[in-house]
């Protein structure tokens, strides 16, 4: 149980792997899943005298981040080595950027949140590239090592410890995942590794201004295990403060089997990285120029799409929320209010019919077998009163089905709403000749009862026009009838 003494204090470092689709230092391909080592080149592989050539859109992407925060853009950041061993890491030193990132301070603002906005500090965001992997368990007694991975671009993205919470946590997480599959600079994966996360974890007494000491957890990669990793440990900590003990600087690993956090290496036997500026690589130079014509290409983002939904949609909070849980959904919802101009009618029908089938069926709103164009002219037909709600949910359930046009299929099985006076008399005729046990009582009935059995009649009218009837032409006719 958390203590209410204990504040739990949370600054993370995001990994997101950019979606270039060469390396950052060679032209080797970045795709996932490759046969091992089939995906590199003298660069990846350390060759001696093989020299890195950096990739542009690396250097665009991180600018677009940059911007897409509100962050101060650095007009020059330089790459460094970071000098470590590690077999999966053949040059000897990682290229990094320390002193001098491409992305200064800027805040993230939430607002997957109750409280409206929650701003998060960033610190700095800098350009870096992926190491490889180790592979156990293919060769008897040895490891082998796969270096597609090694070279792929990477945007470290490292926040002041703002976070109060595991639930602010995840909240920033699925909302750095939104804002950077909005800009399309990364597919955001966390099960194929492109957003990896260390959570940094100290505790204080409630209305303390120090920070206490943090332990790190390395290398978290799914949204629950964020989540646990952070439980476990916040309660840890608790129990060794508690018992008048002190937490001890270190680099933690989550083990998601035990669901537990064990040393990997503490502070004392830390690494000493000897960070020096790369001399193959000179520092990167923008221009005003470069960074304002980014600027000016930059996709509305994902705060701007959800107060812009609020307004000129007329939904609510948690409608825009659902409606803009990916850039898919909400232009999605967009073509198909262009078409039926009901922002209503289709943020209700979006939500429960689409997504509800969607996920039902395990698809994207892409794989949808219904068109957003072809669901808007399907909700133009309630709007025009062509057909009823119910009967729209018929012909969609169908059309999703058999993959059919929702329009032909009105044509096809002519569901199309009768209006017509004439034929809407006949069956209410029919229906009254038919219950005159019921017509006796409705006319004998006062006012509260009478309501009842007309819904009885309604009822009868529209089964025996199989929902077709117009309501409103229904109810009308049988008023008249049953009170001549
Ligand atoms: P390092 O370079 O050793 O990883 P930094 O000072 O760059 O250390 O901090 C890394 C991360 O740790 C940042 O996200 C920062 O907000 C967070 N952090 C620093 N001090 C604390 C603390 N006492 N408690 C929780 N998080 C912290
Ligand atoms: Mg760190």
């Amino acid at each position: 149980m958390l203590d209410p003494n204990w504040e739990t204090v949370i600054g993370l470092e995001v990994h997101l792997q950019l979606a270039t689709s060469s390396k950052i230092f060679s032209g080797s391909s970045t795709s996932f899943g490759g046969t091992p080592n089939s995906q590199t080149c003298s660069v990846d592989l350390a060759m001696p005298g093989a020299l890195p050539v950096f990739n542009e859109l690396a250097l665009r992407y991180a600018v677009m981040f940059g911007l897409g925060i509100g962050a101060q853009i650095n007009k020059t950041s330089i790459f460094d080595r970071k000098n470590y061993f590690y077999p999966d890491l053949p040059k000897g030193y990682q290229i990094s950027q320390f002193h001098h990132p491409v992305v200064g301070r800027g805040t993230f603002e939430l607002f997957f949140d109750d409280q409206d906005i929650y701003k998060i500090g960033i610190t700095r965001a800098h350009l870096e590239e992926d190491a490889g992997k180790s592979v156990h368990g293919h060769f008897d007694g040895k490891s082998g090592i796969d270096l597609n991975r090694a070279g792929t671009p990477l945007l470290e993205i490292v926040t002041d410890p703002d976070f109060r919470s595991s639930e602010q946590v995840i909240y920033y997480l699925k909302a750095l995942h939104l804002l950077v599959t909005y800009l399309g600079i990364s597919d955001g994966n966390m099960a194929e590794g492109s957003m990896r996360c260390d959570v940094n974890i100290s505790l204080r007494k409630k209305g303390d201004c120090n920070l206490g000491t943090r332990t790190e957890i390395k290398n978290i990669n799914s949204f629950r295990f964020v989540e646990r990793a952070i439980s476990f440990e916040v309660n840890r900590q608790i129990d060794i403060l508690e018992d008048g003990g002190k937490v001890i600087q270190e680099t933690r690993l989550y083990d998601s089997e035990l669901d537990e956090t064990r040393p990997m290496r503490s502070k004392e036997i830390a690494n000493d990285y000897r960070y020096f500026p790369e001399p193959d690589l000179l520092p990167i130079q923008i221009s005003d120029d470069y960074i304002s014509k980014i600027r000016d290409s930059m996709p509305e983002l994902p705060l701007a799409k959800y107060r812009r939904f609020i307004e000129t949609y007329d939904i609510t909070k948690d409608d825009a929320e659902i409606l803009l849980a990916s850039k898919e959904i909400a232009d999605y919802y967009e073509e198909v209010v262009a078409t039926c101009a009901d922002s209503k009618l289709s943020s209700n029908w979006v939500q429960t019919e689409m997504l509800a089938k969607l996920n039902k069926s395990n698809l994207c709103v892409s794989q949808s077998p219904i068109s957003a164009r072809q669901l808007g002219l399907l909700l133009s037909k309630i709007v025009d009163k062509t057909i009823s709600g119910k009967i729209a949910k018929q012909v969609f359930a169908e059309a999703w089905s058999a993959e059919e046009d929702p329009l032909e299929l009105i044509e096809k099985k002519e569901l199309k709403q009768v209006d017509d006076f004439d034929k809407i008399h006949t069956i209410v005729q029919e229906v009254i000749n038919k219950n005159t046990d019921q017509v006796k009582q409705y006319l004998a009935a006062n006012d509260q009862k009478r309501k009842k059995l007309l819904g009885f009649f309604v009822g009868q009218v529209m089964q025996l026009s199989n929902g077709r009837a117009n309501p409103k032409v229904v109810n009308q006719i049988l008023n008249q009838k049953l009170s001549e």
